[in-house]
């Protein structure tokens, strides 16, 4: 759809009113679809026998390292491909021994292995190399024991305590974690039962840090605002609202950043203050004014996604990153998954040119028009010379691992919220 034609205030309008369209969430792709369920039952191909390649001759008699399966349930097969027949459905955390070379279809790296079910083929992504034997698996003796700390560190969290068991996901530094029980000794280590954000499991006890030893914040909560006037709308809050929500952030705790501290955060591990909250502004309206004053009456810094038509001047663009940050929102707000390469780099990069003209710096910090983007979106933005960028939802951003620095998650703030909703959206 083309909107060049429409005058600016028009054209504005109409892009507020296509956000709407816009923001459900984006589709997985297939191939993304099929990696996080790779090697299931459900592999969504028909097993056949037909095939040459399946039931090569494998030599079990001289096995190599140990392995364990780290997916729910793997299948194994007589031979390297989905198409070949199923020898046997492999539990998580199964022994398996590699007795082979792997090999590489178009879809999936297959390796040999011998278990105790048979010798066959399965996915290599799906297993994982153990050092030990562990008592994996068991998790019926979990009980709170009402002391919440974090992890110290990155750690592995594992289905076991032992290096035996699968690992189930990494946890970041600073993810809170609950005791669950008393810890057990395992392959030289203490491992604790904790409940997490990401799930139950076990860690070692090295990387736990008790409540107190460590403030790092668990998350930090980007709100978008668009236009701030009395007729409120999903794209409009009225004066009184934001007051209100300045507020309930000031009382509660809140302490606002922008985006030049997040990203020194996770570059350097700059601390962050507590209950960090980003209050971000979209698409340059003249009422960014009143944004600006009424975060400034309250203590708080405003972040400024600003495209090339923003209705401010020069200097009113160079005293906001002063006193907050501003960001770049492309050339003309448009679907940035519809252009072609070129096309994106120009709306990204012409945009980054001009601000950081105004500014005087480089411009850090990047936000999709509509949460619109391409598979080549993201290298256009970090080409561009941007270090961070934010989509249009998916709410508060925790400092898991879902944390991506060049997709940071929003949290919508419509003029339909009344007070208490926006305290359940935003509190974390
Ligand atoms: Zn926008």
């Amino acid at each position: 759809m083309s909107i060049q034609w429409i005058p600016m205030r028009g054209r504005l309008a109409l892009v507020s009113a296509i956000c709407a369209l816009m923001l459900a969430p984006p589709l997985l792709s297939p191939a993304h679809a099929l990696a996080s369920n790779p090697a299931g039952n459900e592999d969504g191909k028909p097993t056949s026998t037909v095939r040459a390649m399946c039931a090569p001759t494998l030599d079990a008699s001289s096995m190599g390292p140990r392995y364990v399966v780290s997916v729910p349930e793997l299948n194994l097969r007589s031979g390297p491909s989905t198409t070949c027949e199923i020898v046997a459905e492999l539990d998580r955390d199964t022994a398996v021994y590699l007795i082979g070379e792997q090999t590489e279809d178009e879809d999936y790296i297959w390796i040999p292995v011998s278990t105790s079910a048979g010798v066959g083929y399965v996915i290599l992504e799906s297993i994982q190399p153990t050092a030990a034997d562990g008592t994996c698996g068991s998790r019926g003796t979990f009980s709170d024991t009402g002391e919440t700390g974090f992890t110290a560190e990155v750690v592995n969290l594992r289905n076991g305590p032992g290096l035996g068991c699968s690992v189930l996901t990494e946890l970041n530094g600073g993810t809170p974690v609950t005791i669950m029980g008393p810890a057990t000794e395992q392959d030289g280590e203490s491992w604790l039962p904790v409940s997490t954000p990401l799930g139950d499991g076990y860690m070692y006890a090295g990387g736990y840090a008790p409540p107190g030893s460590w403030v790092q914040p668990v998350a930090v909560a980007v709100l978008m605002y668009h236009d701030i006037g009395d007729f409120t709308d999903r794209y409009r809050v009225a004066p009184w609202q934001l007051e209100e929500q300045l507020i309930w952030l000031r009382d509660n705790g809140y302490n606002s950043i922008t985006p030049r501290d997040l990203i020194a955060h996770l570059d350097y591990g700059a601390p962050l203050p507590a209950r960090p909250v980003i209050l971000s502004v979209d698409d340059g309206w003249a009422s960014v004014r009143i944004f600006r004053d009424l975060l400034a009456a309250y203590g708080f810094k405003g972040t400024y996604f600003l495209p090339s038509y923003a209705q401010l001047s020069p200097d009113e663009i160079w005293e906001l990153n002063q006193y907050g940050e501003v960001c770049g929102h492309t050339v003309s707000h448009q679907f940035l998954d519809q252009l072609s390469y070129e096309g994106q780099v120009y709306e990204v990069a012409a945009n980054k040119e001009w601000l950081d003209s105004i500014l005087g710096v480089s411009t850090t910090c990047f936000a999709y028009p509509f949460g619109s983007y391409s598979a080549t979106t993201t290298e256009v933005v970090a080409l561009s010379g941007y270090q961070i960028a934010f989509d249009a939802m998916n709410g508060v951003q925790y400092f898991d691992g879902s944390l991506n620095r060049w997709h940071v998650s929003r949290v919508e703030v419509s003029g339909f919220l009344d007070l208490a909703t926006f305290a359940a959206i935003v509190a974390y």
